[in-house]
């Protein structure tokens, strides 16, 4: 067993609540296949992370300026002069040409105020097993535990499959929180270790699918039904994103297959769309194509929430 193996770790959480039973630790992944119209942490997506750029943290090249000598590929140099909030004078900004950009992260570690940072980095299996071993005793008293995100954790089926080995040395309970596009043998790397399957289902029409998320349905449903076909626990996870895929039909479809997995079924989460990750884009230099769209109105996820209660399928919103 390798301890010291090491993976690119986005973020931690600890206390969350939403992502499985009790209150838990969190470690997010880097990297994923998917490329989700509404994803939260598009930052997230590549598997050797962004250089993500946060201007308002900035205090300027002539007070600081670490991040302007560095850079060997040429892709920061002086830019615009604006008044800054935070030193209440005029500052001059940095300039990133992202096209020159070789990921290398050095002006990131030479970033004291974070303005330029780097969203992931490199942990071993120790250290992350040390922070989550801070917290034992919440897990214990409210039924909690560990769970395994990203991105995509599967992406990194080895490391996340060492994580939870440890995790269930501990007898911690284990949830893997995943979108079902990987090869079914990364699962069978974690199989033995995972108790609960957050899994994703975002539309039940492969036509619908690779315009949402770039890529056809057929290996998430078919990876489900394998994993329903082993007895694993699975509570779905459904992003209601209004008008791309909250019609009825998909609701529907979505509960009849839920129906067809039987009682490897535990919960239907439902997730209403929201646009918390837009300033990400931003940092990342990317462009959030969905902005124009409302969230929904708590009436109509209600509506959405009772449909599948008819089919006796228990759910929960958020
Ligand atoms: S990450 Fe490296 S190549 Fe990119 S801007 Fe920073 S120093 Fe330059
Ligand atoms: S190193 Fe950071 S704080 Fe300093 S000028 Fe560059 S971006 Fe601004």
């Amino acid at each position: 067993m390798n301890h010291n193996k090491t993976g690119n770790v986005f973020d931690i959480q600890r206390y969350t609540l939403n992502d499985g039973p009790g209150i838990r630790t969190e470690i997010f992944l880097q990297g994923c296949h998917l490329k989700c119209l509404w994803c939260h942490s598009p930052d997230s997506q590549a598997i050797n992370g962004e250089l993500a750029w946060f201007p308002l943290l900035c205090v300027g090249t002539k007070k600081c300026g670490a991040c302007l000598g560095v850079c060997k590929a040429g892709a920061i140099s002086e830019g615009r002069t604006i008044y800054s909030k935070i030193t209440k004078e005029e500052i001059t900004l940095p300039q990133l040409d992202r096209s020159k950009c070789k990921k290398c992260g050095l002006c990131a570690k030479n970033c004291y105020s974070s303005a330029l940072y780097y969203t992931c980095k490199s942990m071993s299996v120790d250290a992350l097993m040390e922070i989550i071993r801070k917290d034992t005793k919440y897990y214990e008293s409210s039924g909690g535990g560990v769970t395994i995100s990203g991105g995509e954790p599967l992406v990194q089926a080895d490391f996340a499959a060492e994580i939870l080995k440890e995790c269930k040395k501990l007898n911690l309970h284990t949830a893997l929180d995943t979108s079902g596009y990987v090869p079914w043998a990364n699962y069978e790397k974690v199989l033995p270790y995972v108790d609960l399957y957050l899994y994703d289902f975002k539309s039940m029409f492969s036509e619908i699918s690779e315009v949402l998320i770039g890529k056809p349905n057929g290996l998430i449903l078919d990876n489900a039904r394998k994993l329903a076909g082993m007895g694993k626990k699975m509570q779905i996870r459904y992003p209601m994103i209004p008008g791309l895929n909250d019609q009825l039909e998909n609701i529907h479809e979505t509960a009849h297959f839920c129906l067809e997995l039987g009682s490897s079924i535990t919960k239907i989460q439902l997730l209403p769309y929201h646009k918390l990750g837009i300033a990400k884009y931003e940092r990342i230099g990317r462009e959030y194509q969905i902005g124009h769209l409302d969230t929904l109105p708590p009436g109509k996820v209600n509506e959405y929430r009772e449909i599948f209660t008819k089919y006796g399928l228990e759910t929960m919103i958020g």
